[in-house]
């Protein structure tokens, strides 16, 4: 993680490509999802863990990248508002935005006033955070998903 993302509240975080059709939803059923979602809007007191607002959240899952070993791990969950969702998943609100489904600016702007930051500073993320996505994307990830990995073994077995 760069110096500057430390400074910002709000960042960017793109799954690399060779890692999409991984994710915690596909392997859980759907009331076991249901209860990780409502457990972690609960915990945030159903307020966005990011920028406070209420209303609809979402589940967002937190994964670290080991760059090394190209491991893609679990740390948990957080729950966040619809905007800084966006925010986090900007390749899919600019698919959404190009269908005109979504007003992208409304998603720079609300980066903007979570990070209290300017134009250049939200550009200059977002290419840092493409470009490290596509260096990622070049790798095959194996994924490991921390405390939940004996829900996987369960069900497997
Ligand atoms: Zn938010």
């Amino acid at each position: 993680m760069g110096k500057e993302n430390e400074k910002l509240k709000l960042t960017i975080e793109l799954v690399p490509s060779t890692a999409w059709t991984e994710n915690l939803r596909k392997y859980l059923p759907k009331k076991d999802w249901d209860k990780i979602r409502k457990e972690t809007y609960a915990k945030a007191g159903y307020r966005c863990e990011i920028c406070g607002a209420e209303g609809r959240m979402n589940c967002h899952e937190i994964w670290e990248y080991d760059d090394k070993n190209h491991i893609q791990k679990l740390l948990g969950f957080i729950a966040l508002c619809t905007m800084c969702h966006y925010v986090k998943h900007i390749g899919f609100a600019g698919i959404l935005a190009s269908e005109g489904k979504l007003d992208y600016e409304k998603v720079v702007k609300h980066f903007m006033a979570v990070n209290n930051c300017d134009r250049r500073t939200f550009e200059e993320h977002r290419k840092r955070a493409f470009l490290m996505w596509e260096e990622r994307s070049k790798y095959d990830w194996q994924i490991d998903l921390g405390d939940f990995n004996h829900i996987i073994q369960q069900k497997k077995g």
